[in-house]
């Protein structure tokens, strides 16, 4: 684990001809075959094996996971509305600390391979800047082994829940990396109220802005016009994010291209979890072929918003091949992407990548081609997170949680 100097052997990388991957310092130092062996390197055998770059999660909530706590049966009812209600009570009930629950969850995530995580974090009346204290701190605790980026989130509303702007404020005045949104119509009922207001702080701090994004249809269409308007003319372009964007796997080919013009033409990038059910979501390929950024998260991950999810970021490009129906190496190859490069453009990785000089964050997957990791998702043999070993054969290689 203390070694700087680590040769990752005969893996191929991204599922391309075999080579061996020298690591010195926290970076990729070389790459080819064979790179002899130095007096002080940890060698590991990765013959078998894909070598994939550090898996971006950069849609997260880990801040109200129940993970690590008895089951929990999911009651709440069918609306966003609701489940927000829902959530609120299952939190009060079992009075979880944030911080011990989202440290709890990054070690999991740590051993899936996900490297780098962007998570939204509640702001509410109710919570205040709690669950922003208790990531931040869980953050500065695990800086060696997990990047990770906040969001400050008004789940419960920004003009529904007045004081959540000024909570907003001071989140981002406090570092938090983006302000959120939710549903303008369909939880504020007041779309210029929430959006003003969130991008007034965007233009004044600087920070990026993530908006949730569940209204449906028609609803949804123009409360992405909204936010293309304000990105527009406060010279954000690149810097707005819409998360979910059901609404976009819900309209006729004309009216979705008039949506896409204005999304290439501020940058916007949509994230798509590829949600469960009959729930809509982008059309994937389409948007990937017309040039829109697109990322993906796991979002809750066994919460009270359900028991599902596994924070699993391999799983996930499964998960959203499976739901775009993609069979061929270039749609699995493309939900890669998702949870790989294009998540990391997203956050803003630096040196991302299996090139040398990028930073050696990287996870080693039994399997021959990348297209193939996708469709077994085999436990990580290996994750490397700033040239360390920071799990094994699924194992996340952390100390014990005090
Ligand atoms: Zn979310």
């Amino acid at each position: 684990m203390t070694t700087t100097e680590l040769i990752i052997r005969g893996g191929r990388p991204r599922g391309q001809a075999p080579a061996d991957i020298l690591v010195r310092d926290g970076r990729i130092a070389a790459i080819g075959s064979p790179i002899p062996t130095g007096g002080e390197a940890d060698v590991v055998d990765a013959a078998g094996c894909v070598v994939l770059p550090g898996f971006v999660d950069a849609h997260a909530h880990v801040d109200k996971t129940l993970w690590g706590t008895p089951w929990h049966s999911h009651r709440a009812g069918p609306t966003v509305a609701d489940r927000i209600a829902n959530e609120r009570a299952v939190l009060r009930e079992l009075g979880l600390s944030a911080e011990r629950q989202s440290a709890r969850l990054v070690r999991h995530l740590i051993a899936h391979g996900t490297t780098h995580v962007r998570t939204h974090v509640d702001l509410s009346p109710e919570i205040g800047l709690r669950h922003l204290h208790a990531v931040a701190a869980m953050r500065e605790a695990h800086r060696d082994w997990i990047d990770v980026q906040i969001v400050a989130f008004p789940q419960s509303g920004v003009v529904a829940a007045p004081g959540t702007i000024e909570l907003l404020d001071a989140a981002v005045r406090e570092g938090a990396e983006l302000i959120g949104g939710i549903d303008p119509v369909g939880i504020d009922g007041d779309p210029d109220g929430q959006l003003d207001a969130i991008f007034a702080i965007a233009a004044r701090s600087g920070c990026g802005v993530d908006i949730h994004l569940h209204d449906r249809g028609e609803v949804g269409a123009t409360t992405i016009e909204r936010i293309a308007e304000r990105t527009h003319a406060l010279g954000l372009a690149g810097r707005v994010a819409v998360s979910h964007a059901f609404c976009l796997g819900m309209l006729e080919a004309r009216r979705l291209d008039v949506l896409i013009e204005l999304i290439l033409r501020d940058d916007i990038a949509i994230m798509t979890h590829a949600p469960s059910g009959d729930t809509p979501f982008p059309p994937v390929r389409l948007l990937a072929e017309r040039g829109v950024r697109l990322f993906s998260g796991s979002d809750g991950i066994r919460d009270a918003w359900g028991p599902l999810n596994t924070g699993d970021m391999l799983e996930r490009a499964y998960l959203i091949a499976y739901r775009c129906g993609f069979r061929d190496d270039a749609g699995l190859e493309l939900a890669l992407r998702m949870i790989t490069n294009f998540g990391a453009r997203e956050i803003g990785v630096e040196g991302y990548g299996l090139d040398v000089g990028c930073a050696a964050d990287f996870v080693v997957v039994p399997g021959e081609t990348a297209a193939e990791t996708v469709a077994t998702h085999p436990e990580r043999r290996l994750v490397v997170k700033k040239g360390r070993i920071v799990a094994r054969d699924g194992r996340s290689l952390l100390p014990p949680a005090a």
